[in-house]
């Protein structure tokens, strides 16, 4: 390819959501297209009228967009971004499609479905693989069908396909980049329909022409389409086109094994963006679904930027990659730990706002959407929530008073003088000159000292009375962020409500 510059596509059809997979195939093309200083490019395959969903296009292309991989031509006319259509170009499919019909490579078929499906069953009663029989293959293309026939079903109008004419005796061989030569037999290949009964090219047909016209260098698709492979060379050949390189990705595997499914978890990228995934650990996760730098590199967190120095399709897996959810909640931790406090803010702050709309709240609003506060909060929990919402919901405390209290942990750190000691303990907290958290720390082990306690003794209860559950940050960093007068009303209440084991 010396000279030639590198040209990637991803070519969903607008059948309803992006899936995950798709999302790898979008990917994997644009970080291939980046790394070799190439084009990215996007194409709408909406040729089957019958499997378009509205709306669905559009969707692809937020998804994508949200996803950062932009692509780098916007075909579409009126200046708004626009990938390439292919029902906007039914005409060249149409043109190249008669050149097929002239040069003997294709022939006109009128089979009615119930005749074709007749036919399958046969075959398959005969053990043989289902494959279209010919009857319209015409005489001088070595078939059995006069060519008056055909002319005449034209010209009454009946409804027709055109179908490529697979040569008899032909080997098919291409070199996959992930995996290396594959041949194919063209006895086990099929007269595949080109044009259907509705003027609109098949994907094969289409996708063929439009990637050579569209000169790409490399195709970068599922595995899903090995298949196909050798009806697409064979239409290469017949235009006396080069075909471009090819690299047929793993299939995504459930934990067990099976083919990424539905049934075991979400397979659309939108469901992970509503469930608060965020961009960076989608992409990432995705990322290694099928790649990875090669032995001995342990590196697993990547920013896109990374992923494009070093990603290459040789270091594409054949094998299966098993989609594993802990693999992703593992990455979206490492992403909260180090994102800016201002970007996180950014995300909770609406959150927040729209809690405190439908909420009661004891602290002061502004305070506690300010964003000393809301730093405050954040620096304490990064380490602990699995999402940035979970800095709003996880850590409800910080915003709301508890509404109970978490029962087996009350009844585990109740003794009967808990009460009593909070009690005595309320007016060090009134008084204390600094309420920050090394002041509450000394406080605390200078009154239990005393009395030959541990610090354990009040701690959990302290912990419970102010949030409400048995787990969090520090303590004392949490007492101070929630302030003096929350911490003693809620020490308070806890107290009133809180019965002593007998
Ligand atoms: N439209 C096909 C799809 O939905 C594209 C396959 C290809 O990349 O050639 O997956």
């Amino acid at each position: 390819m010396v000279g030639k510059r590198v040209r990637t596509r991803f070519a969903p059809s607008p059948t309803g959501y992006l899936h995950v997979g798709g999302l790898r195939t979008a990917l994997y093309n644009y970080l291939f297209a980046r790394k070799m200083g190439g084009d990215f490019i996007i194409r709408i395959e909406d040729t089957d009228q019958s499997r378009k969903v509205e709306g669905a296009q559009q969707n692809l292309l937020k998804t994508l967009e949200w996803a950062g991989l932009v692509p780098d031509e916007s075909p579409s006319k009126g200046g708004d971004f626009g990938p390439y259509l292919q029902s906007e170009r039914l005409e060249i499919y149409a043109g190249y499609c008669r050149q097929l019909l002239e040069d003997g490579n294709a022939y006109y078929c009128f089979a009615t479905s119930e005749e074709l499906d007749e036919n399958r069953q046969l075959q398959m009663k005969q053990g043989l693989q289902p494959k279209y029989n010919r009857k319209w293959l015409p005489e001088s293309m070595g078939g059995t069908m006069p060519e008056s026939e055909t002319k005449k079903m034209l010209e009454s109008g009946a409804p027709y396909v055109i179908r490529m004419k697979v040569p008899d005796y032909v080997s098919v061989w291409f070199e996959d980049i992930i995996r290396g030569p594959i041949e194919f037999d063209s006895a086990t290949i099929d007269d595949q329909v080109l044009m259907k009964s509705d003027g609109f090219p098949t994907y094969h047909f289409a996708s063929v022409i439009d990637d050579h016209l569209m000169e790409f260098t490399h195709i970068i698709r599922g595995e899903e389409w090995l298949p196909s492979m050798p009806k697409h060379l064979l239409l290469y050949e017949f235009f006396g086109w080069e075909p471009p390189k090819f690299a047929h990705l793993p299939l995504l595997l459930n934990p067990d094994r099976s083919k990424l499914s539905k049934r075991q978890g979400d397979v659309a990228v939108e469901d992970y963006i509503n469930k608060g995934y965020s961009r960076e650990a989608i992409v990432n996760f995705i990322a290694l679904l099928g790649w990875n730098e090669g032995e001995g590199c342990e590196q697993e967190v990547y920013s896109l930027d990374e992923l494009v120095e070093r990603f290459s399709l040789e270091r594409v897996g054949k094998a299966g990659s098993i989609f594993t959810i802990d693999k992703l909640n593992w990455l979206e931790k490492q992403y909260i730990k180090e994102r800016p406090v201002a970007k996180i803010i950014e995300t909770i702050r609406p959150i927040l706002e729209e809690e405190l709309s439908s909420k009661a709240c004891l602290l002061d609003r502004q305070t506690i959407t300010s964003d000393a506060y809301l730093t405050e909060v954040v620096e304490l929990m990064r380490e602990r929530v699995g999402f940035e919402h979970e800095f709003v919901t996880f850590s409800s405390y910080f915003f709301f008073e508890p509404e109970s209290w978490e029962e087996e942990a009350v009844k585990k750190r109740w003794k009967a003088d808990t009460n009593q000691l909070l009690a005595e303990f309320l007016p060090v907290l009134e008084t204390l000159p600094d309420f920050t958290a090394d002041g509450i720390e000394a406080a605390l082990k200078a009154f239990v000292e005393p009395k030959g306690l541990k610090a354990a003794e009040l701690i959990h209860p302290l912990r419970i009375l102010a949030s409400g559950v048995s787990f969090g940050p520090s303590l004392y960093h949490m007492l101070e962020v929630l302030g003096r007068e929350a911490v003693l009303r809620r020490i308070r209440k806890g107290m009133e409500c809180i019965s002593v084991p007998a």
